[in-house]
């Protein structure tokens, strides 16, 4: 297999830092972040939680970090956490809640990833000592799995008040909460109210090559600094990461929208292709599409385009993904899709 990559469609994760990233880096001005002494990281933190309009956050090496210490925080051994059956905490995190947390999970059959507040309401257990406590909702804003969907901000509302008529915590898995803001216009602090804590990934669409930032209330802060130390995700100096994530704020956000842009380019360039179809249609970044109509393996498919330089991401035999990120350009969508029109024909 060919290890050189021209254009990777595999996913938003696989950008690489822009000039200007690096620049910021190398001038950051660093401290001891274990002593909460690293200025670029305070800033990074207070910028962030701003931006989500929540107390306090909380730089982390992860997403998959950001999720797992959510869950310690709100759950205790035997809690149970509602989400949808394909939510990343259930699928990709290695068993997370139940190894870490002791957490039992509520999976939901939502549409696109997406659930309404009648499934939280008949999900959640009585008050017999014979059943496990209902704890925690998690919502994944976008839903990887779902599409890229986006939770309209009225749905996530609904799940707050469902989810506090029964005293349960709401947190937002917001891995591309930043894709649904620029998508709808929606800002993400409108979408960040609806839940007690939520965490934006630095690493996907942002173009980050590390981290994430968790926010919430300051005592909920308190509570993750805690669980940051206990699993040796407190850093040393890590403004030099912190400053890629304080540029990327700056001035990777807005440009989301040709992503979205680009994934609506590839919908119609894929589907015009005979034997594929585009499901669901993409509202963000994500492209997921059925081939088999065209006879083809989606595997050797993927396998055929790496020859030339591509990488289209396998689900199974018959499914694939393409992500757009800030390292495709729409040029590159187009020859991506010529190439793939003109193996499959
Ligand atoms: C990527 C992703 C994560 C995990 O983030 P990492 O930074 O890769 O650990 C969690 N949830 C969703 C929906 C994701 O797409």
């Amino acid at each position: 297999m060919n290890d050189i990559i021209n254009i990777n469609l595999y996913s938003d994760t696989q950008t690489r830092p822009s000039a200007g990233m690096l620049r910021a880096m190398g001038e950051a001005e660093v401290g001891d972040e274990q002593h909460r002494q690293d200025p670029s990281v305070n800033h990074l933190c207070r910028k962030t939680a701003d931006l989500l309009g929540k107390e306090a956050a909380l730089f982390l090496p992860s997403g998959t970090m950001c999720n797992q210490i959510a869950i310690l925080v709100h759950c205790s051994p035997g809690d149970e956490i509602i989400a949808d059956k394909t939510a990343h905490i259930f699928t990709s995190e290695s068993g997370g809640p139940a190894a870490l947390a002791g957490a039992m999970v509520f999976p939901l059959e939502g549409e696109n990833g997406i659930f309404n507040a009648d499934q939280v309401h008949e999900s959640i257990r009585g008050s017999s000592l014979h059943e496990p406590r209902s704890r925690l909702v998690v919502v994944e804003q976008t839903s990887n799995r779902g599409g890229g969907s986006i939770w309209p901000l009225e749905r996530l509302q609904e799940i707050h008040d469902a989810s506090k008529e029964h005293g349960l915590m709401v947190h937002m898995d917001g891995a591309r909460l930043m894709n649904a803001s620029v998508a709808t216009g929606v800002p993400a602090s409108d979408y960040a109210e609806t839940v007690d804590s939520l965490w934006i990934d630095l690493t996907k669409g942002l173009g980050c090559p590390v981290g994430a930032v968790l926010a919430g209330t300051q005592e909920f802060i308190d509570a993750a600094w805690r669980w940051k130390h206990r699993l040796g995700g407190a850093m040393r100096q890590a403004g030099v990461i912190a400053a890629a994530g304080i540029w990327a704020l700056d001035h990777h956000i807005q440009r989301l929208a040709e992503d979205h842009e680009n994934a609506r380019i590839m919908e119609q360039r894929i589907s015009a292709i005979n034997g594929m179809k585009v499901d669901p249609s993409p509202q963000s970044n994500l492209v997921f599409f059925d081939v088999s109509g065209t006879g083809w393996d989606a595997r050797d498919i993927s396998k055929e385009l790496r020859k030339q330089e591509i990488w289209i991401g396998v689900i199974d035999q018959n499914n694939m993904r393409a992500v757009t990120h800030l390292d495709v350009s729409q040029s590159q969508i187009h020859q991506a899709m010529d190439a793939l029109n003109t193996l499959v024909n």
